[in-house]
């Protein structure tokens, strides 16, 4: 028997862990490995980060409450090979809603944390919101499509490539990338901490996870974002980086969160869930950090809004300085634009301008042919119900792209002479 005893529970612990992969979870802690093991400067990045982090928390651990709210410019890579992976604006802006009550604490299931960590719910005062300028200037949604014939990711980084399928980050200093794909591997998402190279920075959150009353019958809150986003602001899971705290000596490096054995999956109602010695209160069970079903999930602690403020005022402060929210009229600009009509495509005589809104001063016209050269410009054009037009006879036959800018609003459209 003593034999057969390890041989045993060898077995049983490659069953355990094979079961447990299958589980789906966050592949932060794996993807963050792969990145330190393949790039040693970026090691040396987050010991740095970590040094000054904790500076920051000795100095700043009392100013937590009461600052300014921090709003985030998002852009969202909606990246899709069918239609249900090509979720709507409402499904995309219901993910951002939910990212506004969880890191507020406003959340209505808030209610549901166990009594004895009440005190500790934080308002991390961040607050998100798709950006509205995108890193040209131009206005934007805050997001991005892009049809791709790969049909599973098998949770690679391939997805931040426009060049292999995917679509590339826009710039991380300013925008919180989210990729939205067919995540694969097992994952339900998956962040890096600060310090990342820039092309990988972000969050990717597999389709059926993104948004409320999404794809999944279990992670259909939007508290996958939640829990990803707060490893963009460099939080660890309550059990510490890796994947079970065996000898309960790892850390978040919070000291509100109690030290924990490993993930509490599904909905665990068994309070308290008492692990590496901490009665008796037991595991934090309900925090966003761990893995239960969204339903389960209700809040961040004072002690992670300090180091999330911590990343904010260091690592991520860039986004402090970020452009991406700077285009609050665009929307407006963007209903100006659908209001000016461009016809018939193709001609061969006379295109049209003509736009809904009557008083359309300052209106500049542009064609280009298909390399950029401009063939055609007009300036100081007034558009009115009354179709302004070109006379576009004396153009080669081809494709072209013709420019209507107003004071605000941009608007190209292809044409093709005949
Ligand atoms: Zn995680």
């Amino acid at each position: 028997m003593k034999i057969f005893l390890p041989i045993f529970t060898l077995i049983c612990t490659a069953f355990y862990f094979n079961a447990a992969a299958q589980e789906l979870h966050c592949g932060t802690d794996i993807k963050m490995q792969e990145q330190l093991t393949a790039d040693s400067e970026f090691g040396l990045r987050r010991a740095a980060i970590e040094e000054s982090t904790q500076r920051w928390l000795e100095e700043h651990y009392d100013e937590n409450v009461g600052r300014a709210v921090v709003t985030i410019p998002v852009v969202v890579h909606v990246v899709y090979s069918t239609t249900s992976q090509n979720l709507t604006e409402a499904q995309i802006q219901s993910q951002i809603d939910v990212l506004n009550e969880d890191y507020s604490g406003t959340n209505a299931d808030v209610s549901g944390v166990p009594s004895v960590w009440t005190s500790l719910v934080a308002n991390s005062e961040i607050q998100f919101q798709l950006a509205n300028n995108d890193p040209d200037d131009n206005f934007t949604n805050g997001i991005t499509r892009t049809e791709t014939t790969v049909t599973n990711w098998n949770g690679s980084d391939d997805v931040k490539y426009t060049a292999l399928g995917g679509h590339d980050a826009w710039p991380a200093a300013s925008y919180l990338n989210i990729w939205v794909c067919n995540i694969g591997g097992g994952l339900l998402g998956y962040a890096y901490q600060p310090g990342i190279n820039p092309q990988l920075d972000g969050v990717v959150i597999g389709y059926r996870y993104f948004g409320v009353d999404s794809q999944s019958a279990t992670y259909d809150l939007g508290r996958t974002a939640t829990h990803e986003i707060g490893h963009y602001f460099n939080l660890d899971h309550l059990w510490g980086p890796g994947g079970v705290n065996t000898n309960c000596n790892a850390s978040d490096f919070i000291s509100d969160t109690p030290v924990q054995l490993e993930p509490n999956y599904g909905c665990n109602t068994n309070f308290p869930s008492v692990s590496c010695s901490n009665g008796p209160n037991g595991d934090m069970f309900n925090n966003y950090m761990d893995y239960g079903n969204d339903e389960c999930l209700f809040f961040f602690t004072n002690g992670q809004k300090s180091r999330m403020l911590s990343a904010l005022n260091g690592a991520r402060s860039s986004l402090l300085d970020s452009d991406g929210l700077s285009n609050p009229d665009g929307i407006e600009d963007a209903i100006l634009a659908s209001s000016i009509q461009v016809y018939p495509n193709p001609s061969s005589e006379f295109v049209y301008i003509q736009s809904d809104r009557v008083d359309q001063a300052k209106t500049n016209l542009i064609i280009r042919d298909i390399t950029g050269r401009i063939v055609f410009s007009q300036s100081n054009v007034q558009l009115s119900h009354a179709a302004y037009s070109i006379n576009v006879s004396i153009l080669s036959k081809g494709t072209y792209v013709i420019e209507v800018l107003t004071e605000n609003a941009r608007l190209s459209k292809k044409i093709n002479i005949l």
